[in-house]
């Protein structure tokens, strides 16, 4: 089959691999701890499933406006506001199921074949893939362990060139769980203003984190004006299977988003809008019970790897990822890189992680070895699959 040359350019997000694997090797019987799924393990909050299934029952099951129904888009103008101490309106909103349609709607709004977008690496996969799918030049940002897999400026400002249009952010991040500081981000906003440059800040795990360092770019002064913020339901809420996200744009962005929708969406489903407006407007009792948890299960799962021989493991500020270093647990067993470590893991320990590589391409500079494991699985099975790791590795 001829297929358009774009779609050779289009790359994949190498967890569903992965989890096919794993659900395959389930099939056949065996016993799997997987620590590869990115979503969260609870049932979505009961008031808020009540929410959506009344407006089922009310019929409000027909197309919404693709740029979001009203009461949605006000109730997360609100939010925001609220969150990230900026004053912005419904006119800001855009709504799309999930948010990776977001994140396709601005790079193709405002990334010209050629133009450079510096994104994070190790990342969440699907901002190089989709760089790469519009015809823009992704250049991968380093994240490094000694910063805190934070941004260092200097590599940031290095990273420029005249072709540069967007930086990418992602705090809390996947797949480190590093929290860029008000530091970072004013630093980032200077260097964006400067070279008048879009930021593109995805920020999907803000409801996850674990102290108050997390903020946002867009509260920063000058910076409304060229950022996209992306945000959404499927991890805080526990809402994967719904898909509703957003992003808060410019308001003469808005149209072109709207526009993107209309040709690819329509719009988001309706009735999960208003289930999205009770997550909004309702308790926050269940939400705020998973962020303990999952605190109890980061303290866990990091005590836990830093008792296992060659292994060294950050304490995380938000998401619910772990990013140890296996170096040394590769050199022990002459492995000679984290695929070949999560191959041994999957085949001989019964455990599904995720390497280095599913988050990115090393770098040329780059000498260390890890793994991502997400604790958004049970308190026994972290246990039960700490366990096992240590017997493959010890
Ligand atoms: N951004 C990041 C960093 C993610 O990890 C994910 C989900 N894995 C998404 C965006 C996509 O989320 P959604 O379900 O809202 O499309």
């Amino acid at each position: 089959m001829r297929l358009a040359k774009r779609i050779d350019r289009l790359g994949s997000e190498n967890a569903f691999v992965v989890l096919a694997e794993v659900t395959k090797l389930k099939e056949q019987g065996r016993d799997i701890i997987n620590f590869g799924v990115g979503e969260p393990d609870f049932d979505t909050p009961f008031n808020i499933k009540s929410a959506g299934i009344d407006a089922i029952k009310a019929n409000l099951t027909h197309y919404g406006p693709p740029a979001g129904i009203p009461d949605f888009r006000r109730a997360v103008a609100e939010y925001i506001n609220k969150t990230r101490k900026i004053n912005i309106d419904m006119d800001n909103v855009i709504v799309g199921p999930g948010t990776k349609p977001i994140i396709f709607y601005a790079i193709s709004a405002l990334v010209e074949d050629g133009d450079e977008v510096i994104y994070p690496n190790p990342g969440y996969p699907i901002y190089e893939s989709l760089i790469n799918y519009i015809g823009g030049k992704p250049v991968a940002l380093p994240l490094v362990e000694e910063r805190e897999f934070r941004f260092d400026i200097d590599d940031l400002k290095q990273a420029l060139t005249k072709k540069t249009k967007m930086i990418i952010l992602n705090s809390p991040q996947n797949p480190t769980g590093s929290v860029l500081s008000r530091e970072d981000l004013e630093e980032i906003a200077a260097v964006s203003i400067k070279n008048d440059l879009w930021v593109m800040s995805d920020e999907i795990y803000s409801g996850i984190t674990y102290d108050d360092s997390f903020s946002s770019i867009i509260s920063i002064k000058g910076m409304p004006e060229r950022t996209v913020l992306i945000d959404g339901f499927s991890k805080i809420y526990s809402m994967t299977g719904w898909r509703l996200g957003y992003g808060i744009v410019p308001k003469e962005l808005t149209p072109v988003m709207i526009s993107l929708n209309t040709n690819i969406v329509t719009c988001a489903a309706t009735f999960t809008q208003y289930a999205g407006i009770k997550a909004y407007k309702g308790s926050c009792e269940e939400p705020d019970r998973m962020v303990e948890e999952f605190k109890y299960r980061r303290d866990l799962i990091v005590a836990g790897l830093n008792g296992i021989k060659g292994v060294s493991c950050l304490l995380p500020k938000g998401a619910f990822y772990v990013f140890p270093n296996v170096t040394e647990a590769c050199k022990n067993l002459r492995l000679k890189d984290s695929v070949e470590l999560q191959q041994k893991l999957l085949h001989e320990g019964n455990v599904a992680v995720l390497p280095r590589t599913s988050f990115g391409p090393k770098t040329s500079a780059e000498t260390q070895e890890y793994i991502r494991l997400s604790y958004a699985i049970s308190r026994e099975n972290i246990t039960e699959g700490l366990k096992r790791i240590k017997s493959v590795l010890e």
